[in-house]
């Protein structure tokens, strides 16, 4: 007991597992101790993680599945940044959606301004996918002004880079697909509207982004290219511009890499400035890129070069890193896709804890929206998450066969409301749910089942949870309309000191 109480008032974090380790039996896992206490310095650091999708249900599974591939029950477990200090509810519709999309949730995030689902860095105002509408719409994010006020500014994520939830960051469009010139229409290129790789690359705020890293390669390259890592894929570019090679001209001070072990040679110590671009679309899903030794860094990986290019700047930095595909996993109806990137981001904010100090870091994690996931049944404690429900029986001890629902048929724990395993109408109009008996559910191409058919499944709109630790995470509680986060974010600003 003493030395919980002396623990407590420490102001680094033990987690009950670490505590049991070092031989604290009085843990229990009931008891969360959390870090203590909030510094109120403002910061001189702001690291931003999203988990794009990644709503509370998504952080209870991936809590339990991260503690399972430990060897652990798994509901016990603590994430890291489930012992941040602060935490908070985010409300995250859009001004003209219920539920939202990622381009209007990040550019509330980076602007204070909510906005319309679909647009990257411009006000309610603009009329989507309406090029002669942006003008005056435009709003300074959180890393243009870190920019202009001689910060050092980095965005990372494992989507494509030119991306909503990136995008918003350095963009202004009126249309989030717009990310290379052969997806707008010419009306738009004719009325002078840049595409979002374009605009990446003519970014003029300060000295420049010193830090980008993602996928998305094809939207800075022309269509007449083959892509360097894939024979068979080419660029994007109807306008023939090598944007890669521009960048490099435009950034002599800057390391252009497109694969891993391009990216494990480049020392940050002597880098002011790293563009990677790992994959022609997306990056991997984590389970892929661990599972055949792929060519991409790991999300941790990319937030620990990052961490150390921006320092170099004494004056501090604003980083941005997405999970970007624990979205994708629940479009697709994969729990265990969106399970194993939400993994991949806990790896990746305990590698930016272990290089910054509270003092004068502040480090948040939210998401932007969430998703239809549910995670639900009886199963009893310690069930695989991605397996199918074995209940308790009258006395609580688990059964010895599956659960069966009232069609006589097991079910999984983890499920959606719509998506790709949802009921779909055979050609009698006979609906019928598939038969799980024989079926691995936790194999990673397992589809989970749904309720109403949908080939992607949708985004949900409950509120998300908003985690903070560091210099200035005080302005993180309550219940908070999602743009009131850049509240949190501004204090990085030298003007606001
Ligand atoms: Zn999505």
């Amino acid at each position: 007991m003493n030395l919980l109480k002396k623990l407590d008032g420490m102001t680094f974090r033990l987690s009950c597992t670490a505590l049991m380790v070092i031989g604290v039996t009085a843990c229990t896992p009931d008891k969360q101790i959390t870090e203590t206490p909030v510094v109120a310095a403002k910061p001189k650091n702001v690291i931003l993680f999203i988990g794009d999708g990644m709503g509370v249900s998504t952080v209870t599974a991936i809590r339990i599945y991260e503690g399972q591939l430990r060897g652990m029950s798994g509901e016990e477990n603590t994430l890291s940044w489930e012992a941040f200090p602060r935490v908070a509810l985010s409300k995250t519709y859009n001004t003209n959606q219920q539920v939202p999309d990622s381009a209007g949730t990040a550019t509330a995030i980076y602007t204070g301004v909510k906005t319309k689902a679909g647009v990257l860095g411009v006000g309610p105002d603009v009329i989507r996918a309406d090029c002669a509408s942006t003008p005056g719409t435009e709003l300074p994010t959180i890393l243009e002004l870190a920019e202009e006020q001689g910060l050092s500014t980095g965005v990372v994520t494992t989507a494509r880079l030119t991306h909503a939830t990136p995008g918003a960051s350095y963009a202004h469009i009126s249309e989030r697909d717009w990310e290379a010139d052969s997806e707008m229409p010419k009306e738009a290129l004719e009325q002078g509207c840049k595409d979002v790789a374009l605009q990446f690359v003519d970014f003029n705020k300060g000295n420049g982004i010193e830090v980008a890293l993602g996928g998305g390669r094809r939207n800075f390259l022309p269509a007449t290219m083959i892509d360097p890592e894939y024979a068979i894929k080419t660029g994007e570019r109807h306008d023939g511009r090598d944007l890669t090679r521009e960048w490099q001209a435009k950034h002599p001070d800057g390391a252009y890499v497109w694969n891993a072990e391009q990216f494990a040679a480049i020392d940050p110590a002597a880098t002011d400035r790293l563009l990677g671009l790992f994959e022609p679309g997306h990056m991997q899903y984590d389970y892929d890129r661990t599972k055949d030794g792929s060519r991409e860094p790991s999300l941790a990986e990319m937030t620990e070069k990052a961490i150390k290019v921006l320092s170099r700047n004494d004056k501090g930095y604003f980083l941005m890193v997405e999970g970007g595909r624990i979205d994708h996993g629940h479009h697709d109806g994969r729990a265990a896709m969106a399970l194993t990137d939400g993994v991949a981001l806990n790896e990746a904010v305990k590698m930016a804890d272990s290089l910054t100090d509270d003092a004068d870091t502040l480090i948040i994690v939210t998401a932007d929206h969430s998703h239809t996931f549910i995670m639900a049944g009886y199963p009893t404690r310690g069930n695989p998450i991605l397996g199918k429900v074995i209940g308790n029986d009258d006395h609580g001890n688990p059964e010895k066969t599956y659960s069966l629902m009232e069609d006589g048929k097991p079910y999984t724990t983890l499920g959606y409301q719509n998506g790709p395993g949802g009921i779909w109408p055979a050609d009698d109009h006979h609906y019928e749910r598939r038969d799980l008996t024989d079926v691995d559910t936790t194999d990673p191409e397992f589809v989970q089942q749904a309720l109403l058919p949908r080939k992607s499944e949708t985004h949900g709109g409950e509120d998300v949870a908003i985690y903070a630790k560091g210099a200035g995470a005080e302005k993180i509680g309550g219940v908070m309309e999602q743009n009131l986060i850049f509240d949190a974010l501004k204090q990085v600003l030298p003007s606001e000191k």
